[in-house]
């Protein structure tokens, strides 16, 4: 059985949900992982931070507007009146639920967003999405089965998944409809271990897929998304961009964590660790061919780059460095302590200096920081990764890096970390700039 998962675009309007509806109509038994229709999630964001803020009237108005947007959608979708009637009911049900949460206590929430409201109030959009698929299957006469995803995807008290859990309860689901071959489900959604609704994290449908094609052992985990497949650079900044044909599962993940939006940072490392293949798949041109992620390695050499903002570099200097052992570990137990994750690190005789993605403990990690050496803080970073298989061992283009890059102020350089990655760290206004210059010289 085959996982698909549709993004947010790909489901995006009535027309786009017609135009899935007969991709996913063959024989092929299949799970089917449905985002929220796109920007959804980012107005079920906006209504919670307003509510927040107690700014009730500001609440009101984009779920009229989101409400408006839905019914526009339902009239277009459904043919026949008794599924436009049932369209509407359902989203009667889901806005009367967003609307019943305005009244609640959140008082005791940091953040809207974060607390048990605001988290309902998220899951809306896929519950929507999927609900107004199957039925717009139904009124097709496709047989289908709707699986409610807070059955089965549940997280633990580290908020990672609990692979144990969705497999036994994923499983006990499938085997009520022994016959059936077509499944629809919700990607993000999920329960935490108080039975409470939560999420995976803002893109993280791409994560869902890969975690229930784990769970039922797939043989293949397709992302279908508005793009043919993993492109080189980034084309939100960079023209000329194209797909890459095949990729390993390290040089996804590594694309992915440093910024490639196109998959979700996390669903590589599950289906690395089951090998099962994934496939990045365009919803509008379904003849091209993407991007295929196994463990095979694919030629050596840079094939791609990515770029991740919000990044923070510190800098610690201590002269009691030279020549001394423990310095190191004393810095890394900081960020330990402070469950505070480094992503790059670059070191002199007398000073390392780290990145990190999360800086909500900085000012705590800098104060313990000041204990063991002078520190000093750079934030609005961004860190570019050259991504490929073999590149160490690859000669000849190292001076095409640099030369693109010579006139730009860089922070830090990683080289040799791995075998296929190297990480540069620049200010994030120099960004676009540095994805063209790195792109013309390279590709
Ligand atoms: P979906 O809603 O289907 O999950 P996303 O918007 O999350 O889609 O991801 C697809 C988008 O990722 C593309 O439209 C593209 O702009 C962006 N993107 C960023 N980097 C890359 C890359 N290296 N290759 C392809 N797409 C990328
Ligand atoms: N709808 C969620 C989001 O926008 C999850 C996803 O699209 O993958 O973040
Ligand atoms: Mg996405």
């Amino acid at each position: 059985m085959k996982v698909l998962k549709f993004g947010g675009t790909s489901v995006g309007s009535a027309e786009r949900m017609k135009a899935v509806a007969k991709l996913v109509f063959n024989d092929e038994p299949k799970i089917v992982v449905l985002s929220a229709m796109s920007g959804t999630t980012n107005s079920l964001v906006e209504i919670s931070n307003a509510l927040y803020k107690n700014k009730t009237d500001q609440a009101n108005e984009i779920i009229n507007t989101l409400e408006e947007k839905y019914y526009k959608v339902v009239d277009e979708l459904f043919s026949v009146k008794e599924f436009k009637e049932k369209g509407k009911e359902l989203l009667s049900t889901h806005f009367g639920l967003i609307r019943s949460l305005m009244g609640d206590d959140l008082s005791d929430t940091e953040d809207l967003s974060s607390g048990q409201a605001g988290k309902k109030i998220l899951s809306q959009g896929e519950l929507i999405s999927t609900g107004l698929f199957h039925l717009y299957l139904t009124e097709q006469k496709i047989d289908s089965v709707l699986l409610p995803a807070l059955n089965f995807m549940r997280i633990d008290t580290n908020s990672e998944p609990d692979s144990y859990y969705i497999k036994e309860n994923l499983t006990r689901e499938l085997q009520l409809y022994p016959d059936k071959k077509l499944f629809i489900t919700q990607g993000y959604i999920c329960k935490n271990l108080f039975g409470e609704i939560d999420n995976l994290k803002r893109g993280g449908s791409d994560y869902t897929a890969s975690l229930i094609g784990v769970a039922i052992n797939s043989e293949e985990v397709q992302i279908w998304t508005d793009i043919s497949g993993f492109h080189n650079n980034d084309p939100r900044y960079v023209g000329n961009t194209f797909s890459i044909s095949q990729l390993s599962f390290d040089e996804a993940a590594e694309l992915a964590y440093f910024g490639a939006k196109v998959l979700h940072p996390s669903t590589v490392l599950p289906a690395k660790l089951a090998n099962i293949p994934v496939r990045l798949k365009n919803t509008m041109k379904p003849d091209d061919e993407g991007t295929l992620i196994t463990d095979k390695p694919t030629g050596d050499g840079i094939k791609a780059i990515a770029a991740k903002d919000g990044i923070t570099a510190i800098k610690i200097k201590s002269d009691r460095m030279l020549l001394a052992y423990g310095f190191l570990t004393k810095v890394f137990q900081v960020f330990e302590h402070f469950e505070t994750p480094i992503d790059m690190i670059t070191t002199s005789e007398v000073a390392v200096s780290v990145t990190i993605d999360d800086a909500s403990r900085l000012r705590r990690i800098v104060e313990e920081l000041k204990k063991i050496g002078e520190v000093e803080v750079s934030k609005n970073m961004t860190i570019v990764c050259l991504v490929g298989h073999n590149i160490m061992n690859q000669k000849g283009y190292i001076h095409k890096v640099f030369e693109a890059l010579n006139y730009f102020p860089l922070r830090m350089i990683s080289y040799g970390g791995s075998m296929h990655n190297i990480s540069i760290l620049i200010p994030s206004e120099e960004k676009k700039a540095v994805l063209e210059a790195l792109h013309k010289s390279l590709f």
